[in-house]
């Protein structure tokens, strides 16, 4: 809750004019509790979970040619029956898990110093802790990831994720309720780290979520945004993750490459990567000129 009650107030105390964003934070958030400000997460949790994996959804099932040729696994179909059961599974599991630690949590966020007052973050500090959030969390989830795929972890955690053996975006989050909460854990360091504001907190959540999704969306596309971004792994690399199953030691990573790289747990995929390379070279020799193996021949291919 703000400590003013008119908007002449806050600018009084700022010393100068509040801006467009900040107005309609104050409007926003002025007469509510910094509890249900924080508890705002749940309710972005089921909406982006919801929405985020239609777009692949539409995809899926219109079968646009031009588009369908970037799906990574093509011989693999998913009902919409099998999709709708993973969204049910998954929202049971936020319900009874994730829903309760998010309203339980919220001691935890007072102890950070997440604030909800004014000024609003600037860009620039946003970018930062974004970025921040996004590298420790990553790091974090590789060795949780790993440890998760030792014999116990993988037998009695993290297999139920690895049901998945061709990801689609409604199985991002599609995990035993313990590994949700233990790499829901992760997202927490960062703004632990250099807490902020709320709105980057809420921001940070919901990119996380998305970037979820897309990895596991099954699609790569050549035009993805996310292409620029230095060492990103994309839906690719983690498809190859899905596809190799339990005894995947390669690819742990969730957001970028790097730490693959450094700790050589991506020898498989290079080694496959450069397999399929030469077969899109021998494609495209051979005339076809829009020849690309991945696309073509994925399953076909013995991986490493
Ligand atoms: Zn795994
Ligand atoms: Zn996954």
């Amino acid at each position: 809750m703000l400590p003013y009650q008119t908007l002449q107030e806050a600018e009084t105390s700022l010393g100068r004019n509040l801006t467009f964003a900040e107005t309609l934070w104050f409007k926003y958030s002025a007469q509510k509790s910094d509890y249900i400000l924080y508890c705002h997460n749940t309710l972005f949790l089921f909406v982006f979970y919801t929405i985020a994996p239609l777009p692949f959804v539409f995809i899926e099932f219109m079968q646009f040619k031009n588009i369908g040729k970037f799906k990574i696994q093509k011989k693999v179909k998913n009902s919409l029956s099998d999709m709708f059961r993973c969204y049910k599974t998954v929202m049971q599991t936020f319900v009874l898990a994730v829903g309760p630690l998010q309203l339980f949590s919220y001691p935890v966020i007072e102890w950070i110093g997440i604030r909800t007052g004014l000024p609003l973050p600037s860009g620039s500090e946003l970018f930062w802790q974004l970025l921040v959030y996004i590298v420790v969390e990553d790091y974090a989830n590789y060795w949780l990831h790993r440890l998760l795929h030792c014999k116990w972890g993988y037998e009695k955690i993290h297999r139920v994720h690895h049901e998945y053996t061709a990801p689609i975006g409604f199985a991002a989050p599609y995990a035993h309720w313990a590994e949700v909460l233990i790499l829901g854990f992760a997202s927490f360091l960062g703004p632990l780290m250099v807490p902020g504001h709320m709105i980057t907190f809420w921001l940070w959540m919901i990119l996380r979520q998305v970037e979820a999704i897309e990895t596991h969306s099954g699609y790569e596309f050549p035009w993805s945004p996310a292409k620029y971004i230095p060492f990103y792994g994309g839906a690719k690399y983690h498809d190859y993750h899905h596809y190799v199953g339990g005894k995947s030691q390669s690819n742990f990573a969730s957001v970028f490459t790097y730490c693959d790289y450094i700790y050589g747990t991506d020898k498989g995929y290079r080694y496959q990567k450069q397999v399929l390379g030469k077969l899109t070279d021998k494609l495209r020799s051979n005339g076809e000129e829009n020849g690309d193996a991945y696309h073509t021949s994925v399953q076909d291919l013995k991986y490493e």
